[in-house]
């Protein structure tokens, strides 16, 4: 039986031969005897998915010899704490607010840091992106953080900041937890980069980090140890047990990603699945998406019925036509399909297909 198509902002769709293999591996891996969360983390069979999950990472990310890999816990918003523990030494930090997640670092950055935005879009409803010249930057600032993509507010980065060409040192840590693996990263411009893992890597409970080495070393003394890039780093990623099963999917992820030609691959075909569902708002009389279009987000694409009376209506529709999760955060309401690595174009299409019946229907 054909699967449903699940459109939610994560935990998200996962590739079905992921879930196949894993479904197949489940009681035994590799002849081991063992499932792979009953494997002790520091024995030779875990070691090896682990070791082989950051080998392939790093290819597909094209990740430099001067970052390392660290495969955490806490999700982003403890990375929101744990970054400035680290990287702030107390001192300023600025941060470029774009929407509901970058406005929640910067809160939680004020609790351990001299933390200020640096700029915002909050008076326009975070629809468009400041321009990096207008940034007010600090000349002490530890770090600069923004976030790469709003997950919620559906505002992408088409770029990343050049800080140097601005005249600044710091260090531009990126929140990319909704878009990692979906499009390259410039790393010459990333001092550190994190994300959640249920998104567009695996399921919950992996927390990717990926920090230069300079930046190690220097977090304040009430950053908890296990919390300590540098302690993370040195341990590789096993100073506590890591979340075993979440980086064996995660490995499981990477290993199709390569299947399918890569992250250049993937970018090529989450660009033709945004084009294909804006390009049907745009055209319609009953659907919106206010976000500027030179920032909208490839993953996450919000939008609104005009009439909102029919939401309902709308959604009951989708769920009856197997397209899932598309009800809109709660903070800003509407729809909000996310168009992750593993939605495959058909889905894209089988959503599109239904805003036009949807639409002529209540014509
Ligand atoms: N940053 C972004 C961009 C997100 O989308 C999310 C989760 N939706 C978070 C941070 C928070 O992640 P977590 O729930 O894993 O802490």
């Amino acid at each position: 039986m054909a699967r449903p198509f699940n459109f939610s902002a994560g935990p998200a769709v996962m590739p079905e031969e992921v879930l196949a293999q894993a479904a197949r591996e489940m009681l035994d891996w590799q002849g081991t005897g063992m499932g792979v969360m009953e494997m002790s983390h520091r024995g030779k069979a875990f070691m090896s998915i682990c070791e082989q999950a950051e080998a392939d990472l790093r290819e597909l990310l094209a990740v430099p010899e001067s970052h390392h890999i660290l495969f955490m816990q806490g999700g982003g918003l403890a990375e929101n704490a744990i970054v400035p523990l680290n990287l702030s030494r107390g001192g300023a930090v600025d941060v470029v607010v774009t929407g509901s997640w970058s406005q929640k670092s910067l809160k939680e950055a004020k609790r351990y840091a001299d933390a200020r935005a640096a700029a915002s879009s909050e008076a326009d409803g975070h629809t468009t992106i400041p321009g990096a010249s207008g940034w007010q930057l600090r000349a002490d600032a530890a770090y600069v953080h923004i976030c790469t993509n709003e997950t919620i507010h559906g505002v992408e980065f088409q770029e990343l900041p050049d800080l140097k060409a601005l005249g600044c040192d710091a260090p531009l840590v990126i929140d990319f937890s909704s878009h990692v693996a979906s499009r390259p990263v410039d790393w010459s411009r990333v001092g550190l980069a994190f994300g959640g893992a249920q998104k567009n890597l695996g399921p919950a409970g992996l927390t990717l980090v990926v920090v230069r080495d300079d930046l190690l070393g220097h977090a304040l003394d009430i950053c908890p140890s296990a919390f300590n890039y540098r302690t993370v780093a040195d341990n590789r990623s096993m100073y506590n047990t890591p979340p075993t099963y979440s980086i064996y999917m995660a490995g499981l992820t990477f290993q199709w990603l390569k299947r399918q030609g890569g992250v250049a691959a993937m970018e090529q075909r989450n660009i033709a699945k945004a084009r294909l569902l804006y390009d049907c708002i745009d055209g319609s009389q009953l659907y919106v998406n206010r976000v500027d279009p030179a920032v909208r987000s490839r993953m996450n694409i919000p939008f609104f019925l005009r009439d909102e009376s029919r939401n309902d209506a709308f959604l009951a529709g989708a769920q009856a036509r197997g397209l899932l999760q598309l009800k809109g955060h709660k903070s800003v309401g509407g729809m909000r399909a996310s168009l992750y690595n593993a939605m495959p174009l058909e889905g894209v299409q089988a959503l599109v297909a239904y805003l036009r019946e949807f639409e002529q229907q209540a014509a």
